[in-house]
């Protein structure tokens, strides 16, 4: 708004009900700039900050995206930051009163053609790495099987060049945990489903102490006694480390004869997900990538969003898009088990805010939720799946995978729930990465993809910052998607090996 955009901008709003703007400038706007005829700042407002388009009195509904982000706390003049302290937070919806499937979207029209290079794999899936996972039971082996697989990648790797590497699936779950209390089954499921996640190919490898509370028979009871290797019955700590290092020889052997083919978009599983979030990311990447997300849909394959906490303020644009009573009803459930969950920790759904989201610009959680959903794009909602629980075959298009908002927990429930790629969205900026499956990063402004050139995939900040459309820039990563996935383009992360480690998701007691 306000400015022509070969001007760039000083601030802009995204929808007609606004009645606030964002700052664009990387340095902010001064006291006294002209926003259009008849408002001027009347203060500084930092990028990413919101100006106040009319007279706010207490009380008065404060919107953006369209909706009630809160409500002013005190009289707000025109044209002055309307800024945290200034603002009331809602409530959340009540759940109980959500519309389900009253406005289903109807179905874009098909996408063929698109293709990508990946790993087909006996059950089905099809993955975009070949890796040599090496689960563990329980996080007392960690620091042996560390010292193993550094042996496998300096010694062994070098001859296997069709296998992109090894990694080690540590945690620090297994043991000292209530193992039969009913939250414990989140935990168990998202391990069992990484160890079987589809960049393995289907090749299994244990590691187990000998005592823990989790053994292997009860995480992988598929797996076969020549796969599974029990500290507690070696000779010491050599021979754990042979063993390691032999087991993985023979599976990296049948890993190197595996070959990328071209299988059809349909057969792509992306995460979507957002951190570091500024009050850009709602107007530039997330819709960005909620375009890319629409393309996949149409193309056929399978798209999840997550973050709880992140979509529990918008819920009830989320419900209106369920294909049917039953997946509205489990996302409704999802959500009530997440608010019990945060009750019991004593905490609301303001937890959620960072520093840094706030530095960024967003006064509280609805603006935050609001401006996170548009990663989803406008497609009908699916299927949803609770934390870490694995993606079936047929379950295509859009599904909310359930998860905390947290990034690093976040992309482990994703990758256990089988994503092979993910779409990361951040506005402050952020190094997070996944050995597991590749991310692409998108930058909700240019200053940040200028900043860190060599982190940042893809610029969205050209959105607002010059002539590019949101559809220009959802295609763009759409395309890239496609690149990354058969390996012919690497994301800084694998460029560099920039990886977070895996953090399961335990909502059940530590003992
Ligand atoms: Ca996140």
């Amino acid at each position: 708004m306000c400015n022509n955009k070969k001007d760039r901008p000083l601030f802009v709003k995204i929808n007609n009900l606004d009645n606030v703007a964002i700052a664009v400038k990387p340095k902010g706007v001064e006291k006294g700039s002209t926003i259009s005829e008849n408002i001027k700042t009347i203060e500084f407002i930092p990028q990413s900050h919101k100006v106040a388009l009319k007279d706010f009195k207490s009380g008065d509904e404060i919107i953006r995206y369209g909706a009630v982000i809160g409500y002013a706390k005190e009289d707000i003049p025109k044209g002055s930051w309307v800024s945290e302290d200034r603002v009331i937070l809602p409530k959340a919806p009540a759940l109980s009163e959500l519309p389900i499937g009253t406005r289903v979207p109807k179905s874009l029209p098909p996408l063929d053609g698109y293709t990508f290079l990946g790993y087909r794999n006996s059950d089905g899936t099809v993955g975009t790495k070949n890796m040599l996972g090496i689960v563990t039971c329980v996080q007392c082996v960690e620091g042996v099987l560390n010292i193993a697989v550094e042996k496998i990648r300096n010694e062994l790797l070098p001859k296997y060049p069709n296998v992109d590497g090894v990694m080690p699936i540590n945690h620090n779950y297994g043991c000292g945990v209530a193992i039969d209390a009913p939250e414990a089954v989140v935990p168990i499921r998202i391990l069992k489903n990484l160890a079987l996640h589809p960049n393995f190919g289907g090749e299994l490898l244990v590691v187990s102490l000998g005592c823990e509370k989790l053994p292997p028979e009860r995480l992988l009871p598929e797996v076969g006694e020549e796969n599974i290797i029990v500290f507690q019955d070696e000779p010491g700590f050599k021979p754990m480390v042979d063993r390691i290092v032999q087991k993985a020889d023979e599976i990296l052997k049948r890993l190197n004869k595996r070959k990328r083919e071209v299988c059809p978009a349909s057969d792509l599983v992306v995460g979507l997900q957002c951190g570091g979030s500024d009050a850009f990311s709602g107007v530039t990447a997330n819709p960005a990538v909620g375009y890319a997300a629409d393309l996949l849909v149409r193309a056929g394959a399978t798209v999840m969003f997550s973050e709880v906490t992140e979509v529990r303020d918008g819920i009830h644009l989320l419900t209106p898009r369920a294909i049917n009573e039953q997946v509205g009803e489990k996302l409704k459930k999802e959500m009530a088990w997440y608010d019990h969950y945060l009750e019991l920790g004593g905490v609301g759904r303001d937890a959620n805010t960072t520093p840094g989201n706030k530095k960024g610009g967003l006064v509280n959680i609805v603006e935050k939720s609001l401006g996170s959903i548009a990663k989803s794009g406008s497609s009908v909602i699916s299927h949803v799946l609770s934390p870490g629980e694995k993606v079936k075959p047929d379950q295509k298009g859009l599904i909310f995978a359930a998860t905390p908002a947290s990034d690093f927990v976040c992309g482990t429930c994703q990758l256990a729930s089988g994503i092979t790629l993910q779409v990361f969205t951040t506005g402050r900026g952020t190094t997070y990465g996944l050995e597991m499956a590749p991310v692409i990063k998108v930058s909700s402004r240019t200053d940040l993809s200028e900043k860190w050139k060599d982190l940042i995939d893809i610029d969205a900040g050209k959105i607002v910052s010059s002539d590019a459309t949101i559809e220009e820039v959802g295609m763009e990563i759409f395309k890239l998607i496609l690149e990354v996935a058969s390996g012919k383009k690497k994301v800084w992360t694998d460029y560099y090996g920039i990886y977070n480690a895996i953090c399961l998701f335990n909502p059940a007691p530590v003992t």
